[in-house]
């Protein structure tokens, strides 16, 4: 059975004070979706990850399973909406197999999301992207990793692609190349992308063509338009009350950009195996 959804009443990026830097129990995210009429509200709080690798930004490993279990319980609990169990994800191959053995085969999340956030180079390593110089290389580490993330073939989306914005601060042959670079390879994996809606409330830059926001930048998305891509509009919640009105924040930037967000598909197998697509 497939089941689609009108974007505007679908939010798949969404924390809580599970993560360490968002506020609020997942039960009071659900109340407000509710409220402001979602029927779609997915949970992809920072994943955890064995070892605890970039502990900065998420719940300790140990808690996985507390979270896991509550977004199950939740939607047992609210049957007036669906409740997606997910996680957002940095990728690194040496992972690979416990995202899709431990984290996809066993049913433990229903999706999976991914963006860049640490970049390693050869003299540093998990550094938060937005302490990155201002600089090509840092650029190309970005671009690079993006791509090796989005081809992992891991997960369903792929969020806040212009993330590179933070701490590149021109759009200039070379941004202009990694943004081709990214665009292509969603493409061709038939990968959606994100129009994320808390960088649009985030603390605007200074850079040489005057001030801007970190992202998601409109340059960016103007050049989506020449690719064939599924584009998702979503909050990237850290509070509750942002849930649905940072989504539709997303949504009015996509039509300022004139650009079209894409539904997206349950589709239920008899065993009750879930499929998410965007059409
Ligand atoms: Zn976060
Ligand atoms: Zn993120």
């Amino acid at each position: 059975m497939v089941k689609k959804f009108d974007p505007s009443c679908v939010n798949l990026h969404t924390h809580s004070y599970y993560c360490g830097h968002g506020i609020g129990e997942l039960s009071e995210y659900v109340e407000i979706a509710k409220e402001e009429g979602l029927e779609v509200l997915g949970f992809s709080e920072h994943c955890p990850m064995p070892h605890n690798r970039w502990p900065g930004s998420r719940m300790h490993f140990d808690r996985l399973e507390q979270y896991i279990g509550q977004c199950k319980e939740l939607q047992l609990e609210h049957t007036d909406i669906t409740l997606l169990t997910g996680l957002e994800c940095d990728y690194d191959r040496d992972y690979h197999s416990w995202y899709q053995e431990y984290l996809l085969d066993s049913n433990r999340v229903d999706y999976l999301i991914a963006g860049v956030h640490y970049l390693t180079n050869e003299s540093v390593t998990d550094r938060y992207i937005q302490h990155f110089p201002n600089d090509k290389k840092a650029l190309h580490l970005y671009t690079n990793q993006y791509i090796e993330t989005l081809s992992s073939g891991l997960f369903n989306l792929g969020v806040h692609p212009d993330l590179f914005g933070m701490f590149y601060y021109e759009w200039d042959e070379e941004a202009l190349a990694c943004s081709k670079s990214i665009l292509e390879c969603a493409s061709s994996l038939d990968i959606p992308l994100e129009i994320n809606g808390y960088g649009l409330n985030k603390p605007t830059i200074n850079t040489k063509r005057g001030k801007r926001r970190q992202y998601p930048l409109i340059d960016f998305w103007q050049l989506s338009k020449e690719y064939s891509i599924s584009i998702v509009a979503n909050s990237d919640a850290h509070r509750p009350k942002d849930v649905v009105s940072q989504a539709q924040d997303a949504h009015l930037f996509a039509t300022s950009v004139n650009l079209t967000i894409s539904s997206l598909n349950i589709e239920t197998s008899i065993e009750g195996d879930m499929n998410l697509f965007f059409s």
